[in-house]
């Protein structure tokens, strides 16, 4: 079965910091993630993409009592 390629816009390697190098690929149930500039390779079996929104800080609220 062919390897399902694709580029992931935006994602930088977190390995070398390269931008737009860092390919999504799939095989079946397998899927992982390669960076063409410096051929890191991740899996990404259930983690999400690199493209996931940016960390936001949790803000928790104290229950308020009111009387
Ligand atoms: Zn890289």
């Amino acid at each position: 079965m062919a390897v399902k390629r694709q580029f992931i816009a935006g994602a930088a390697c977190p390995a070398c910091g390269a931008v737009d190098r860092v390919q999504r690929c799939l095989d079946g149930e397998r899927i992982w993630m390669e960076c063409v500039a410096c051929g890191m390779v991740r899996d990404l079996d259930d983690a999400p993409p690199a493209e996931d929104p940016p960390a936001q800080p949790v803000t928790l609220r104290p229950n308020k009592r009111s009387h």
